[in-house]
C-alpha cells in the first residue's frame, strides 16, 4: 500500500477498495453492462472483494470483463435468437449482481475475518465465481454458436434461450470458462495452483446444477397467443403468459445463486477432502 499512501492519508486507506470498486462499477454502468442499481450492488460486492486485497479484487474485475465480453459479443445475433424467450437481457441489475457475486464477496469477507480459514474460504469463493462464469459462458456461447438446444427435461429440441437447455458448444464453453477463472485465480495467487482442479470441479458442478435446476425446477411460463414457452410476463407479443410449471419463486436469479452455492460447496469439499 506504500504507493497508495503517497496519495491518500493513512486513516482513509480503508476507503480505497470501495472507491476503486465504485470507479469500476460506474465504468460498467457507462458501458451499459450494469444498470444503476446493478452498479450500486457491484460497488458493494467489489468493495468486499477489493478489501481482501489486490488478488481477490483483480480476480473479480477479470471475471467481470471475461463474462461481460462474452455477453456482449455477437449481441445482435443472440438477441434475434432469444428475443421472445428470456426475461432479462442487456444491463445486469442488482439481483443479477448479487446472485452471481454475493457468495464470492462473502467468501472473501470470511477469509479477511478468519485468517485461519482464508485458504479454504478463498477456494470456495473462487469456486462460486467459476460457477457463475461457467454458467454465463455456457449460455452466451451456446446461444451464439450452439444451434438449437436440447431440453434436459423433455429431451427435445427447444427454442434458443430456454432455461435448462444445453448445446454441445455451450457445454464445452462451460468447462473452458471454469478452467480460465480457476487459472486466473491461481495466477493472481488467490488460490494455490494445487487447488485449481477443486475450483474447476466447483465451477463445472455449479453450472451443471444451474442447468438441472433450470430444466426441472425453475418457473416456466407459456404464451397462449403464440403457443410457445417463454420466461416473460407479459410476452413480447403483448399477451399475458400463464405458469406452465416449476416453482413460482425460483426465477433465473435464484437459480444463479444456487449455482454459486453449489460451486463453493463442491470446491470446498474437493479441496478439503483431497
Ligand atoms: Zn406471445
Amino acid at each position: 500500500m506504500a504507493d497508495v499512501g503517497l496519495l491518500v492519508p493513512a486513516p482513509l486507506w480503508g476507503l480505497v477498495p470501495w472507491l476503486t470498486a465504485a470507479v469500476v462499477a460506474v465504468s460498467g454502468h457507462r458501458a451499459g453492462a450494469l444498470n444503476r442499481r446493478g452498479a450500486m450492488a457491484a460497488t458493494l460486492v467489489g468493495g468486499c472483494a477489493m478489501a481482501g486485497g489486490v488478488g481477490p479484487g483483480a480476480l473479480l474485475v477479470g471475471w467481470f470483463v471475461w463474462t461481460t465480453g462474452w455477453s456482449r459479443a455477437g449481441r445482435a445475433r443472440k438477441a434475434a435468437r432469444t428475443g421472445s424467450v428470456v426475461a432479462k437481457g442487456g444491463a445486469r441489475d442488482a439481483w443479477q449482481v448479487a446472485a452471481n457475486g454475493g457468495v464470492y464477496a462473502l467468501g472473501v469477507l470470511v477469509a479477511l475475518g478468519a485468517p485461519a480459514l482464508a485458504p479454504m474460504a478463498l477456494v470456495a469463493a473462487t469456486g462460486a465465481l467459476a460457477a457463475a462464469g461457467a454458467d454465463t459462458l455456457a449460455t452466451e456461447v451456446g446461444t451464439w454458436w450452439g444451434g438449437d438446444p436440447w431440453s434436459l427435461r423433455t429431451r427435445r429440441r427447444v427454442a434458443t434461450g430456454t432455461s435448462g437447455a444445453v448445446t454441445p458448444v455451450g457445454t464445452a464453453a462451460l468447462g473452458v470458462s471454469a478452467l480460465v477463472v480457476a487459472a486466473l485465480a491461481a495466477a493472481l495467487a488467490v488460490i494455490s495452483w494445487r487447488a485449481l482442479p477443486a475450483v474447476v470441479a466447483g465451477g463445472v458442478a455449479g453450472a451443471l446444477a444451474d442447468t438441472v435446476a433450470g430444466a426441472w425446477l425453475q418457473l416456466r411460463r407459456w404464451c397462449p397467443a403464440c403457443d410457445t414457452a417463454t420466461e416473460q410476463d407479459p410476452h413480447d407479443c403483448g399477451a399475458a403468459t400463464r405458469v406452465a410449471g416449476g416453482w413460482r419463486w425460483l426465477d433465473n436469479d435464484a437459480v444463479n445463486l444456487l449455482a454459486t452455492v453449489v460451486g463453493a460447496a463442491v470446491a470446498w469439499g474437493v479441496w478439503g477432502g483431497r
